[in-house]
């Protein structure tokens, strides 16, 4: 469905047309090289209903990179394979650190503060693996599945460029192992995390998929995924760490459980109502997209929905 259209097309519309006056859009990130080159102008949002209606403005069906919005889908197919077994080895707290800290490790014994911070979903990701073999993988085809888009895919490039700067993952990875909480070699859940980080989907892609979150956990297809109790849980962490030492302050001016990623993209649910992708690649200095918290926050004060 094209813009204009739908319950919200009119917000859209008025949204899509504001961002133009928006005149400090942040930085790309620049730690990944390849991401580094992103115009911070370009701008997205899509909206998808329960029934599977998804409509949009602007760049809404622009690749990018979704990063680690696809923390949400490991930790949603860990969940719906083993239940809250995961919780013995990450925990559910905001941080209060940057997306890559290190420091809290060390006096929690290797246990990450929760599963959206890197340190948690390389613990995600390594259960993933471990379960499946193939956690990478089973991220691409479940969003591939969920969005309906065959087309959803890795970028080697992408995957090979954090590789090539990946230090900070690696030392992450390292320290948690040397306590016992990274079960595969460190190198091939690196392989694992890097290439789920480096999947290109759009804001119409990503918006859809997450409709298990607004449907109480189930899929497209009207199969569950996860259990009504766990999709609350997972929308739970999304509100109190989705967007890391920036979850207060993204609870205040959104008000819904939300999960961004550097490559400027952020995913929003409004339980039972929608789901919501923006994507601006300008991040601020917690690294999440400035025109993307901006837009979200317009379209739960334009529309008075949120989870308060
Ligand atoms: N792949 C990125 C990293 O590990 C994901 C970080 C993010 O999107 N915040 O550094």
């Amino acid at each position: 469905t094209a813009s204009g259209s739908g319950r919200f097309g009119g917000v859209l519309e008025q949204i899509g047309s504001e961002v133009a006056a928006l005149t400090d859009r942040g930085r790309p990130a620049d730690y990944i090289p390849l991401l580094a080159g992103a115009d911070p102008g370009r701008f997205g949002m899509a909206v998808a209903e329960p029934d599977g209606t998804v409509y949009g403005v602007n760049d809404w069906q622009e690749p990018f990179s979704t990063q680690s919005i696809t923390k949400v889908f490991a930790l949603a197919l860990v969940l719906a394979s083993e239940g809250e077994e995961i919780w013995r080895r990450v925990g559910r707290e905001p941080s209060g650190n940057p997306f890559n800290s290190l420091v809290q490790l060390e006096y929690e014994n290797g246990v990450p503060r929760n599963p959206f911070i890197n340190a948690g979903a390389l613990v995600v990701t390594d259960r993933l693996q471990t379960l499946t073999g193939n956690a990478a993988g089973r991220v691409r085809d479940l969003l591939r599945e969920e969005s309906g888009n065959p087309a959803v895919d890795f970028v080697a490039e992408v995957a090979d460029s954090e590789a090539a700067h990946g230090d900070r993952n690696a030392a992450l990875a390292h320290f948690m192992a040397s306590y016992g909480n990274i079960a595969n070699p460190v190198p091939e859940l690196l392989a694992a995390y890097f290439r789920q980080c480096s999947i290109a989907a759009s804001c119409q892609d990503l918006a859809s998929a997450a409709g298990f979150l607004a449907r109480r956990g189930v899929r497209a297809d009207g199969s569950m995924l996860l259990t009504p109790s766990q999709a609350k849980r997972v929308n739970a962490v999304m509100l109190t760490c989705g967007t890391y030492d920036a979850a207060g302050e993204f609870a205040y001016r959104v008000g819904l459980p939300g999960k961004s990623g550097v490559g400027g993209g952020i995913v929003a649910v409004v339980p039972g109502v929608c789901t919501l992708c923006v994507w601006s690649p300008g991040l601020d200095r917690r690294g999440n997209s400035v025109a993307g918290v901006w837009a979200l926050d317009r379209f739960t004060t334009l529309t008075g929905l949120s989870v308060f």
